[in-house]
């Protein structure tokens, strides 16, 4: 398996977007942070490039890094600070770090490919100097945090680039000792500092065998094509959102069909609530005209809208004993009746003649009295 630590470190922060990229191979544009990324690299790249004229100056620098900005991918309001943010850093860099001619580099981007176990592992050092008896490997970051000296220590991207240094050139240390004499460098550009680590023999020996695991790891993920999604802040920049289960609702076209329902049950809620604030005034309405018929002993009032008239409405039933014992004259079978249904029995009463219509009239018994008021608009002149 051919890798690199970008990959590896992919799959540790997330091996579905690990997946996306290095199994799917699915393709996404730069972003912004990318793009600012590449274009700082090439700059300082240029910086230590000489030309027959020598070393690039400051001005040169700033012009090389105007010219091949792109305003059109960084034209979003929030995106505005990074081409400030970029002269800042050069500007910084030139202030505080050594002029192109006091340096003795050996190369920039410096690629490598690496053999663990039977894989290979590939990348490029942005900068390795010599300094005397003595190495510096250096990587730019454009990252916002700085992490503590513990994790530094440990960085295995600084790790890969030692093992590749010593692979590159063999005998130049002479001795395991001398491992130490090689110093690994994060720069962090943001903050315009350098933070530097070393690793001894016994370090590199570990190198191998924790890559060996990490490749392993991702090679039963590929067997059993099993890539987790993982949710961690570094989601906010992972290019993969509109692809990724954890993610897709959020980007979910709402269909047209169901854009309509949304409508309408929005419609829907908004007039259920109106009808139930309405029917609370109409309450709080009729209980001030009852009251006031109550003490008026008024029956009807009269507005120019129309008038409201208090109505009495009696409820009545019939006792089903009687009931079963009607039909059982009538029909001269033995009919058993539990509950009468007002309903049913009217329009069972339609079918009588009207001699019994009457009869089952006179069998109902006032159940209920209560008042209510009805109101009847004006006509219309
Ligand atoms: S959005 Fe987050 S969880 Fe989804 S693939 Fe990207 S990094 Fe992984």
């Amino acid at each position: 398996m051919h890798t690199s630590f970008s990959a590896l470190d992919t799959f540790k922060t997330c091996p579905l977007k690990y997946k996306y990229q290095e199994v799917d191979k699915i393709r996404t544009p730069q972003s912004i942070q990318q793009a600012f990324g590449s274009l700082i690299h090439k700059t300082l790249k240029f910086i230590y490039s000489p030309t027959p004229k020598g070393f690039p100056t400051e001005e040169n620098a700033i012009s090389y890094f105007s010219q091949n900005w792109n305003g059109e991918l960084f034209k979003d309001k929030k995106d505005e600070g990074y081409f400030e943010l970029g002269i800042k850093m050069i500007k910084d860099y030139y202030a505080k770090w050594e002029k192109p001619e006091e340096v003795n580099i050996i190369d920039t981007e410096h690629r490598f490919n690496i053999s663990i176990g039977e894989h290979t592992l590939g990348g490029a050092i942005d900068r390795i100097d010599k300094k005397g008896e003595k190495y510096e490997i250096i990587d730019y970051k454009t990252d916002r945090k700085i992490p503590p000296q513990e994790t530094i220590d440990k960085n295995l991207q600084l790790s890969i680039y030692l093992k590749a240094f010593l692979n590159r050139w063999p005998t130049l240390l002479d001795g395991s000792e001398k491992i130490e004499k090689v110093k690994l460098t994060l720069h962090f550009l943001r903050h315009n500092i350098r933070i530097s680590t070393t690793r001894n023999a016994s370090d590199v020996k570990m190198i191998e065998k924790n890559l060996l695991d990490d490749i392993n790891e991702i090679e039963k993920a590929r067997e059993e094509n099993k890539f987790e999604p993982s949710l961690s802040p570094l989601c906010d920049w992972c290019n993969y959102q509109k692809t990724c289960p954890l993610w897709v609702h959020k980007f979910k076209p709402v269909p047209k069909k169901e854009e309509d329902v949304q409508k309408i049950v929005k419609k829907f809620i908004e007039l259920k609530n109106e009808k139930k604030e309405l029917e609370r005034k109409i309450k709080k309405l009729q209980g001030e005209i009852e009251e006031y018929f109550e003490e008026t002993k008024l029956k009807q009032f009269f507005t120019k809208e129309g008038n409201v008239v208090k109505t009495q409405r009696k409820t009545y039933g019939w006792d089903a004993k009687e009931v079963g014992e009607m039909l059982t004259k009538w029909k001269k079978d033995p009919y058993l009746i539990f509950k009468v249904d007002g309903t049913k029995l009217r329009r069972f009463m339609t079918k009588l003649s009207p001699d019994k219509q009457r009869e089952v009239m006179n069998m109902r018994k006032l159940e209920r009295e209560s008042y209510g008021l009805t109101t009847k608009s004006s006509p219309q002149l």
